[in-house]
Order: C-alpha cells, then structure tokens, then sequence
C-alpha cells in the first residue's frame, strides 16, 4: 500500500513551526506495510489543498495529514477534502452536542465557529479526539483512503495509537517492513563498499549505507508477507 503525508499549515512553509508529525508518522508506517512515498508540507489555502489530495490520490493508496483542523477561518483540511471527493458537508447534530457539552465542561459557552468542526461528507467518518475539539475524518471512498489528524502532537499521537493504526492493521493484510541497522567503526564509505558492494541496487531487501559522525552505517531494509519472512532476507545480508 502506498503513502504520503501532508503537513499542514502555512506557520510551517514560514519556518515558524518544525514539522515533527510526518517524523513521527512515517516512522510508524514500515511494520503496518504501509511503503510512504511523498511527504508534503502544504500552507493554509483551499486551492491548493484541494488540488494537493486529488493529485495524492492519483498516486498513492492513503493519505495522511495533520493540522489544519481547527475551528477558524485559516482551516480548511475538512473543506479541502470535501471539494476533492466532491461532496458537500453537512452538519452532524450529535458532534455539535460533543463539543457544547466539551466547552460546557470548562464553563464556557462553545464559540459559534467551532460548528465548522462538526461537518462531514458522506464518505467520512469522524475519528473521536478525546484531547481536544478537532475530530478527525476517516474518508474511503473507490479504494482510496485519506486520514486527517488535528495538529498538536498531544491530539495526533493518541489518536493514532488508539484509533487509527488498530483499525489499519485489520485493513492491511499485505507486507510487513523490517529494518535491520549495523554500525561500523574504523572504515571508509569505499571500503565498506568493497565488501558489500554485491547486496546494493536490490529493490528487495534494500541496503543504504549512511555517513555518520560516529561511523559509517548500513540499514537493511525488506519486504515480506510476515516478520519472520522478513528477517529470514536480512540474515545473509547482514
Ligand atoms: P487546533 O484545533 O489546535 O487548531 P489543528 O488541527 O487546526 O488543531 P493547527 O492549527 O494546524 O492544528 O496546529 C495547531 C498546533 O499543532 C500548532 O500550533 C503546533 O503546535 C502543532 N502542529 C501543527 N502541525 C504540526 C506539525 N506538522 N508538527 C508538529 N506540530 C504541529
């Protein structure tokens, strides 16, 4: 299955926030089988959002965002998807309850702008936040999936964890990624080739030699229908 992540917000193309989601994200993928192919950092604008995930869905199977979910003006992931899919959203009576009942519970009236928040388009299914007030949608819809995510890493990582990658573990039976690193001390990048020269330029399982300030590194990397499979390609390599 392949994979992008959109990074969402314009504070992020202004080198005011450092993206740590799609880190985070991406680092998860590789034992749910999910081979991430893009990661994109996108600014606060409908067009060039909504054109963002038609184009992702061409080439990809799931996306992934964050941010970009909240009540104001400058939010528009839920709009953005919606003109994609070309549906219209609507508002869902019992979220609107949720959230006055959220605002309620800290003695406050809910703003009228956070109603954005509880429209969804046919295809979506809302994805409860319990540490905050952006929901997050589920869209699937003709063998595509696009997952968006509020934002603020205290929101994204549990919801990820509780809601979201149990459900795609059910949903993606295919491969599994097994990552295998081995340090090096004392050689160069060229003599190390030398000796391991033969395992690069394989698809499957793939070897990286990476330059660090400590060594050099090699990371063995393979694809296979279950982790013991995967283990069983890494062993001569390594
Ligand atoms: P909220 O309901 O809090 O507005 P949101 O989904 O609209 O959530 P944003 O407004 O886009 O999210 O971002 C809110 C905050 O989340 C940012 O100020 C920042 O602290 C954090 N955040 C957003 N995107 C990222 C990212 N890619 N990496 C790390 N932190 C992020």
């Amino acid at each position: 299955m392949k994979a992008e992540i959109f990074s969402i917000g314009t504070e992020l193309l202004m080198g005011e926030l450092t993206d740590t989601n799609a880190a985070w994200i991406a680092g998860r993928l590789p034992p749910l089988g999910i081979q991430l192919q893009w990661v994109s950092i996108i600014g606060d604008n409908l067009d060039m959002l909504s054109e963002a995930f038609i184009r992702g869905m061409e080439r990809s199977d799931i996306i992934f965002t964050t941010g970009g979910l909240g009540p104001t003006q400058d939010d528009l992931t839920r709009e953005a998807v919606a003109k994609a899919f070309g549906e219209t959203p609507t508002v869902q009576e019992e979220v609107v309850r949720d959230l006055e009942e959220y605002f309620r519970s800290r003695g406050t009236d809910m703003p009228s702008h956070n109603i954005k928040q509880a429209h969804l388009i046919p295809s979506a299914r809302f994805i409860p936040n319990p540490n905050g007030t952006a929901p997050g949608w589920w869209t699937q819809r003709d063998g595509k999936i696009v997952l968006n995510m509020p934002g603020p890493p205290g929101e994204t990582h549990p919801m990820w964890e509780d809601q979201i990658a149990p459900h795609l573990r059910e949903l993606i039976t295919g491969e599994v990624t097994i990552t295998r690193n081995v340090k090096t001390m004392g050689m160069s990048e060229g003599a190390i080739d030398e000796i391991v020269g033969e395992f690069f330029g394989h698809d499957n399982p793939y070897l990286g030699i990476y330059s660090k300030a400590d060594g050099i590194h090699l990371r063995v990397i393979a694809r296979a229908k279950d982790e013991a499979s995967a283990r069983t390609m890494i062993e001569p390599v390594e």
